[in-house]
C-alpha cells in the first residue's frame, strides 16, 4: 500500500505491529526483514512456554537456555547474542541503575501485560529480589558462556531486545542498498534517510489515548526514536496503575512523574536503554545526566501533561494543534 510515496508492509510479531516502509514496493525485501526479526526473536525471547520433561528444546531461545541451566551450568551462546548480554550487564551493574537484565523473576511474578492483575504478596517479591543481582550473573568472553549461579535466576531481554532488533533490520537494510526506510517495531523506531526528502516524521503518542491521539511530532533522518511509557502495559487495582517498568530496588512498578521517556539517538539499543535508565532518573535527574551525553536526547511526558525536551539538535518537535 503506498503512504505518501511510500509503501508501507505489516506483520505482528513479539506481540506487537510491525511497519516497514519502502520507497519502492519490494514484496521480497520486506519478507527478508520480516524473516530476519522472528530469528532474532527466536534468539532472544523468554516468552515461551517451556518444553515438558524430555520434549524437542531446538524451540528454546539461547536466553531461555541460559535462564534453564540457573544453578547449574554456565551456557554458551553466539557471540552476537554474547555482546548483547554482556551490553545489558553492563548498564545494569551501573551505581544507581534502574536498568536490571536479572530482573526476570520478578517480571514473571508480576506478568504485566500477560494478565497479571493483582500485587505479589511482599515476602514473595523480597524472595525474588534475591534472585535478581546483576553482579552475580558470570560471563566468559572467551568461552562465550553466561551463567546464572543461582536457581531461579532468570534474564530478561525485554527492555532491549526491540533496539537491538530494528538495528538489525537497518544494518541489513543498509547493506541491500536501501538509502530511505522506516521500521517500527512496535515502540521502536529506526530510520535510514528521509522520507520523500524530508525528515521522517515519528508521532508522539498520548499517553493513555484511545484513539491513538498525538502530542506532537519528531522530525528525524537516520535516527532512532524510542518511547517507553507507563501505558503500554499495565493493570489497575485499587485506584492505582501498575505498569511494566519495574524499580529493581522496590520490586514494585517505577513510581515517578512520569509517564513516557522518548530517545533519539542513532542506534535504538542506545534509546532502548537510556529510556529504561532515564525513567528511572525522573525528569531533573534525567535532564542533568542528559547534559553529559551529547548524542542522546530524549522527551519526557509527566503526569501534569508537561511535555520536556532535554534540547533539539538531533530532531525537530512540534506540537499536536490540540492541546
Ligand atoms: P521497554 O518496553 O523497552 O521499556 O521494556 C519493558 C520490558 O523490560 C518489560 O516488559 C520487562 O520485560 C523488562 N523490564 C521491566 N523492568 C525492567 C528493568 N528495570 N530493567 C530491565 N528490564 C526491565
Ligand atoms: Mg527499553
Amino acid at each position: 500500500m503506498s503512504q505518501q510515496g511510500f509503501y508501507a508492509y505489516q506483520a505482528v510479531m513479539m506481540g506487537s505491529p510491525i511497519l516497514l516502509k519502502l520507497p519502492q514496493p519490494d514484496e521480497p525485501l520486506a519478507r527478508n526483514v520480516f524473516r530476519l526479526i522472528k530469528q532474532q526473536e527466536n534468539l532472544l525471547t523468554v516468552n515461551r512456554p517451556l518444553p515438558g520433561a524430555g520434549a524437542d528444546r531446538s524451540a528454546l531461545s539461547q536466553v531461555m537456555a541460559v535462564n534453564l541451566a540457573a544453578g547449574q551450568h554456565p551456557v554458551q551462546v553466539s557471540q552476537p547474542v554474547f555482546n548483547l548480554i554482556a551490553r545489558a550487564h553492563q548498564v545494569s551493574v551501573l551505581a544507581g541503575s534502574a536498568f536490571n537484565f536479572a530482573i526476570g523473576p520478578l517480571v514473571k511474578r508480576w506478568k504485566i501485560g500477560f494478565q497479571g492483575n493483582s500485587v505479589p504478596p511482599q515476602a514473595e517479591l523480597d524472595a525474588l529480589l534475591q534472585l535478581t543481582d546483576p553482579r552475580q550473573v558470570q560471563l566468559d568472553a572467551d568461552a562465550r558462556t553466561v551463567y546464572l549461579p543461582l536457581a531461579g535466576m532468570e534474564i530478561d531481554l525485554g527492555a532491549i531486545a526491540k533496539g537491538w532488533i530494528a538495528d538489525v533490520v537497518r544494518d541489513y537494510l543498509r547493506q541491500q542498498g536501501v538509502a530511505d526506510a522506516l521500521i517500527n517495531l512496535g515502540g521502536n523506531v529506526q530510520t535510514l534517510g528521509l522520507s520523500a526528502g524530508q525528515p521522517w516524521a515519528i508521532g508522539l503518542k498520548q499517553p493513555f489515548s484511545q484513539q491513538g491521539a498525538l502530542l506532537g511530532t519528531l522530525a528525524v533522518s537516520g535516527k532512532s526514536v524510542v518511547t517507553s511509557g507507563v501505558y503500554e502495559r499495565y493493570f489497575e487495582l485499587d485506584g492505582r496503575r501498575y505498569h511494566h517498568i519495574l524499580d529493581p530496588q522496590a520490586g514494585y512498578p517505577l513510581d515517578n512523574e512520569l509517564l513516557s521517556v522518548t530517545v533519539i539517538s542513532e542506534h535504538s539499543i542506545d534509546g532502548d536503554i537510556w529510556t529504561t535508565l532515564l525513567y528511572g532518573m525522573g525528569v531533573e535527574k534525567a535532564l542533568a545526566c542528559l547534559k553529559t551525553q551529547p548524542e542522546i536526547e530524549a522527551v519526557f511526558v509527566t503526569r501534569d501533561g508537561e511535555i520536556i525536551c532535554s534540547s533539539q539538535r538531533g530532531f525537530g518537535f512540534s506540537l499536536a494543534d490540540t492541546n
